[in-house]
């Protein structure tokens, strides 16, 4: 394939407002690495499609009017059923491990990439219809699955956790066979890029040499380009783009662990080279904290559960390392490549945990007699999470019931900074092992001011969550048709620090039946 003669536009010629269609870079980046890397071919038509919502915030970081995304031209364009001016819709082949097994080529099943806007943004249709890459699947994604995409690319993107982010939800009475009849959906989702792990594996298991090289170069110069000069790892910048993709990835994994986020199929195929969180299947977050927790009812084996995320990154990466073996040619500097994960992911693990205990990481040691954090770390957090498992303690209500503890000493400008525990004891059956926590916790308080702590805990302890159950109870109006829910869910996980007290439900306690749903890949 000859690459496709015509303008391209730099990031800055487009000026930053609204525009009243997508304009496309011609080529994208994808498209100008040659035909080995996808397909052309249409997205295919979707039945009678609707709206179910928008994201105005996705949007507006798209430069896209409300006026266009209110509009049927966009309707039509996002559900698959026309291509607009200058897109050349294509999906994009892949390989990857999955469920530690290498499963050979695998690719964009369901997905489909419109382009890539001038500034830089890749837009994908999932469940667009069959691609040559859709092995046994149908290309199509049901109303269910993609609500939950839909609402958690929002909800991850609000926590301040990369994620691929959604523009779109559209739904159709066209049927889907699952399980049960159900019906189709699409997701307009989009991102910086949607590479993978797997791609570069892709290359790598076929010796293609030349596209392996070509790849990386475009996604470091793209995304990376300070490993070009990087005087790190003997200046190699194949090396140097290892090392930042294990730190981004180890970064990303302890936001997860921090906020209580379970993927569920952290398959190499699913890991973004940008250390985006992509691809919402079975994920959830946890309501009683159980660090064993499996959310993928098709993970008998419990290789994706909550507490071997961070291990399974690790592992990702070192598949990402044997695949860019050759282009860094040392294994030394490989090694040494993905060493970076094993500080970077328990420094910032701590740091995230500590600063929803209202602890700031980098309180200057000695100024204030602040321990450092290690030994915090350890006489805090450890302690604090076995007494939240041996209690199946809910694990956001803890943090925002602690983050109101001690907001209220700030807010009733107590000089002795002695929180009210009341609330906290009462969800905590070892009340006697949590006021031994709790009184280690004041002390360790005291060491920095209420209203700084305050400010910390406020802005890492969420109120709202995406809860299994709250994604159920929004899916069950939809699919009665009643798609007002989505919209609201939408808002409040779009602000997901604030009170909102017409949706106090949504922050307590989940329903006993929550327990009960079963989530697994197919979807
Ligand atoms: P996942 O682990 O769910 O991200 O999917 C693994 C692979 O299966 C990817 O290559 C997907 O594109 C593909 N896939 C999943 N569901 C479908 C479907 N309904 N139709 C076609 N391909 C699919
Ligand atoms: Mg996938």
């Amino acid at each position: 394939m000859s690459k496709p003669l015509a303008q391209t536009f730099a990031s800055g010629d487009v000026a930053a407002q609204s525009c009243d269609t997508p304009v496309w870079r011609q080529p994208g980046r994808l498209e100008a690495l040659g035909s080995a890397f996808f397909t052309y071919l249409p997205p295919t038509p979707l039945a009678q499609p609707h709206w179910i919502a928008t994201s105005a915030g996705t949007a507006q970081w798209m430069q896209l009017s409300d006026a266009w995304l209110a509009g049927d031209e966009a309707l039509q364009v996002l559900a698959g059923n026309a291509v607009a001016a200058g897109s050349r819709p294509l999906a994009s082949v892949y390989s990857g491990h999955q469920f530690g097994v290498w499963a050979g080529q695998l690719g964009d099943g369901r997905a489909i990439l419109l382009g890539e806007t001038a500034s830089g943004i890749e837009v994908q249709l999932k469940g667009a219809g069959r691609t040559p890459y859709s092995r046994m699947g149908d290309g199509r994604a049901v109303l269910r699955s993609s609500i939950r995409e839909f609402l958690c690319s929002e909800a991850m993107h609000a926590l301040g956790i990369p994620s691929t982010r959604a523009l779109a939800l559209i739904g159709s009475p066209q049927p889907v066979q699952r399980e049960t009849m159900e019906t189709a959906a699409v997701v307009t989702r989009v991102a910086a890029s949607f590479i993978r792990f797997g791609h570069f594996e892709h290359f790598a298991a076929r010796d293609m040499q030349a596209e392996l090289k070509a790849l990386a170069d475009m996604v470091i110069d793209e995304h990376y380009p300070e490993c070009r000069s990087a005087e790190t790892l003997a200046g190699n910048a194949y090396a140097n783009f290892l090392q930042a993709v294990s730190e981004r990835t180890a970064r990303l994994l302890a936001q997860w662990q921090a906020v209580g986020f379970c993927h569920g199929v952290m398959n190499t195929d699913n890991m973004s080279i940008l250390g985006l969180t992509i691809d919402y299947g079975p994920f959830q977050f946890l309501d009683a904290f159980d660090p064993g927790h499996i959310c993928n009812h098709s993970d008998s084996q419990g290789r994706y559960a909550f507490n071997r995320q961070p291990q399974i990154a690790y592992w990702n990466l070192f598949c990402l390392g044997q695949a860019l073996l050759p282009l860094i040619a040392d294994e030394e500097l490989t090694l040494a490549a993905l060493e970076s994960y094993k500080q970077v992911f328990p420094a910032a693990y701590a740091a995230q945990m500590l600063r929803k205990l209202g602890l700031p990481e980098d309180a200057p040691d000695g100024t204030s007699g602040t321990p450092p954090t290690e030994g915090r770390f350890a006489l805090l957090v450890n302690p604090l999470l076995q007494l939240l498992a041996d209690n199946r303690v809910d694990y956001t209500i803890f943090f925002t019931r602690l983050t109101e503890a001690v907001q209220q000493m700030q807010d009733g400008g107590q000089p002795d900074f002695e929180p009210n525990f009341e609330p906290l004891r009462d969800i905590i059956l070892d009340r006697a092992g949590f006021d031994a926590w709790a009184l280690i916790y004041s002390e360790h308080l005291a060491y920095t001011s209420p209203a700084l702590a305050a400010d910390l805990m406020q802005k890492s302890n969420p109120r709202f969550v995406l809860r299994n159950h709250l994604g159920e109870a929004v899916i069950r109006a939809a699919q009665a048709d009643d798609f007002a829910p989505v919209q609201q869910m939408l808002a409040v996980l779009q602000t997901p620090f604030d009170a909102h007290p017409a949706h106090a439900a949504w922050a307590g306690f989940p329903p006993d039946w929550a327990s009960t749903i079963e989530i697994s890949c197919s979807s």
